[in-house]
């Protein structure tokens, strides 16, 4: 019986097909993935109170004679109320259990047990559905840990799993840590971490462990990215030397702002420095970085390179293409677009051109590294929307073509401790300066109460010429939830609050190019109303809509929902935004009342990842972090450093070649998803 961390779950006592799959919607496969899934929290269930002395509301354990038949009551809607009571000496307490019919076996008269619950004052003091044990040994007189569950899978069950899984696992668990990484930065070993992250003796113990699991997360992490930078640090690159900018200022119809000639200057020191560039300039929406680009495009020209700029969209593609066509055409650079609308000969022109040397700066979708398209001599690459792709895809991306120099746009103001640790392998220009005289956007938290009114001035902004945004957060109707759906809501809206509007619709389930034909349609001002949800997020430009309504915004972050607002308010026009919640929450008002404070993405960034945690950070994950399973960004700021620094001392050719890395090795590859031997 030669088990390991690789074995599946199914050599488990108990575990059959539908347990298989309960684990499975958990990513639990294998014994490892057991040993790997970590409580979300714990319960201390260690001291034993006696009933006079346990106060209400808070949960506590506590040892009691049954000295009552359980008698059980039907109650309306096929329920059953079963009410025991217990002594301990000091004080009787009712217990009251629903649905539970076997309970006067579980639970006999005479005898003691071990209950863990909460007390409520409500008719005399009672607890509800305690759990009791009869030892003692599993989920009371303990620290428990509470795991993520998934329907039908208890956290009994699983934690009877996942101790069978770890008596398996930590005889072999390699250390991915080095020795002396441990020793300098006192750490406890692996065995010692895993055994007590999931059966802690005593929360000492707990913190010992956890602050080494969350080490070790940053550190493969930063190790990872480590590896991929020094694994470039030795890409030379011919220096540019002409960094002559003044025809392109001479063109601009206005002045950069600080933050703008700041990161253009970085550029420069890049692209001259004999090495590659690797740069991301990360600024909020609106902040102009789009010229920023224009200007690095404009040195390849000088430099005799071409330029690729790939956006997420097509549309986002088109809208660079017109944009960069009239500002650096206008200086006699030849800018082409390369999208999938094209017809076939149109394509092969432009094809043509690239691999020609005439075209000078390519646009287009991700698609432009990876189709068939040759550049005769690309120097650089731009990226923008970065925050759409993930750090995988930029590993990946660094790989593709012959080292250019590569530039990163990110609209995601990331909080610094965060974007230490996610752009561990890029320098980063950060522009947190807006271009002058822009207005604010007035921005009102209202309820339902409202509807009338803020439909009476979406219809008011129409008749003004203007265009709106409304956005939900569920794309289909359901059952569970009485959200709002794009599909609900545009029905609704266009057939009977705006039957004489022009209303479409906007959702990620949308195949590509339909997507397109709805984005083009409200560019072209041929839509007043555009129902959708947050693929809107990101880029499009259309100046003339002003107003942004979004519906349940208590469902989005605080970064998130500046996103959508920065969707408004970029051209001439007063521009409002107006977040529906019906949530009497406190803190969620708080939160949104927060956004119509202010409108600097840092500061809400910020807000939201203090309030939040990471994990929520931007909603759906697509800021590119891998996922942390113990490590909270927020408090753990201390160790993320330490991990860091740890990762960066470590000679990252050493990793490669050094057996005593094999195992760290192991896990930044899996990380990093790695398939193209990178880190060989
Ligand atoms: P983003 O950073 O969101 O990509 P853009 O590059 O699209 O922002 O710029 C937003 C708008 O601001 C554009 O209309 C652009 O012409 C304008 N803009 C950029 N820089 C400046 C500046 N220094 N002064 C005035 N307007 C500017
Ligand atoms: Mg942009």
């Amino acid at each position: 019986m030669a088990y390991g961390p690789d074995s599946p779950v199914s050599v488990l006592k108990g575990v059959g097909s539908v347990r298989l799959k309960q684990l499975e919607k958990l990513n639990i496969r294998t014994l490892g993935d057991l040993v790997s899934h970590f409580p979300r929290t714990y319960e201390d269930r260690t001291k034993i109170v006696q009933i006079c002395d346990m106060e209400v509301d808070v949960p506590a354990c506590f040892r009691a004679t049954v000295i009552s038949y359980p008698r059980t009551a039907r109650l309306p809607g096929g329920r059953n109320l079963t009410k025991v009571v217990v002594s301990d000496m000091t004080a009787k307490l009712t217990l009251n259990f629903f649905n539970r019919p076997y309970l006067d076996k579980q639970l006999r008269y005479g005898q003691d047990y071990v209950f863990f619950g909460v007390l409520r004052e409500g008719f005399g003091l009672s607890i509800t559905n305690p759990e009791f044990d009869t030892s003692g040994a599993r989920s009371t007189g303990r620290i428990l840990p509470i795991y993520p569950l998934t329907a039908g899978l208890t956290n009994h069950t699983l934690t009877g799993y996942i101790e069978q899984a770890l008596t398996v696992c930590l005889p072999q668990m390699e250390d991915i840590l080095p020795q002396d990484v441990r020793e300098q930065y006192d750490l406890c070993d692996a065995q010692f971490a895993y055994r007590c992250i999931h059966a802690p003796d005593n929360f000492g113990d707990l913190a010992r462990a956890r602050r080494r699991l969350v080490f070790e997360e940053f550190f493969v992490f930063s190790a990872g990215l480590a590896v991929l930078r020094a694994s470039r640090g030795t890409q030379h690159a011919a220096p540019w030397t002409d960094l002559d900018l003044s025809p392109l200022y001479k063109a601009l119809p206005y002045s950069l702002t600080g933050a703008q000639q700041r990161a253009v200057d970085q550029i420069s020191a890049d692209v001259s420095s004999g090495s590659v560039m690797h740069r991301l300039v990360q600024g909020d929406v609106g902040s102009g970085k789009t010229v920023v680009a224009a200007a690095a495009a404009y040195l390849a020209h000088r430099a005799g390179k071409q330029t690729a700029l790939m956006a997420p969209t097509e549309i986002l593609a088109e809208q660079h293409a017109t944009s960069l066509g009239k500002l650096l055409g206008g200086l006699g650079l030849e800018v082409v677009l390369l999208t999938g609308a094209l017809g076939a000969a149109e394509k092969r022109w432009v094809k043509e051109r690239i691999s020609g040397g005439q075209a000078d700066v390519v646009i287009g979708t991700h698609a432009l590294l990876t189709a068939d398209v040759e550049f005769s001599n690309l120097g650089l690459v731009v990226t923008d929307e970065q925050h759409r792709f993930g750090v995988r895809q930029r590993a990946a991306l660094a790989d593709k073509a012959e080292q250019p120099h590569t530039l990163f746009l990110s609209a995601t103001p990331i909080p610094r401790t965060l974007a230490l640790i996610l752009y561990g392998d890029l320098d980063v220009s950060v522009m947190d300066e807006m271009p002058p005289g822009r207005q604010p956007i007035d921005t009102y938290l209202v309820d339902e109460t409202m509807r009338k009114r803020i439909n009476a001035f979406i219809r008011k902004q129409v008749e003004a010429g203007n265009q709106v945004y409304v956005v939900c957060p569920a794309v289909e109707e359901n059952e569970e939830t009485e959200l709002k759906s794009a599909e609900a809501w545009y029905a609704q809206l266009q057939n009977e609050t705006f039957p004489d509007l022009r209303v479409g619709l906007l959702h990620g389930k949308m195949k590509g190019a339909d997507k397109d034909a709805v984005m083009r349609a409200f560019s072209a001002h041929e839509l007043d109303i555009l129902v959708a949800t947050t693929v809107i997020e990101v880029g499009v430009d259309v100046p003339n809509a002003t107003l942004m309504v979004v519906e349940d915004a208590d469902r989005f972050g605080l970064s998130q929902l500046h996103q959508l607002r920065g969707r408004v308010g970029r051209g001439a026009g007063k521009s409002y935004c107006v977040l529906f919640s019906e949530s009497k929450k406190p803190e969620t008002l708080s939160r949104l009342n927060a956004l119509c404070a202010t409108q600097d993405g840092f500061r809400i960034a910020e807000q939201d990842l203090a309030l939040r945690g990471p994990g929520d950070f931007f909603g759906d994950r697509q800021h590119g972090l891998p996922e942390f399973h113990v490590a909270d960004l927020e408090v753990d700021v201390k160790t993320m450093q330490q991990a860091q620094e740890a990762s960066q001392s470590l000679r990252s050719a050493a990793i490669a070649d050094d057996p005593q890395y094999a195992p760290l090795l192991r896990r930044i590859k899996a990380l990093f998803n790695d398939d193209t031997n990178r880190f060989n």
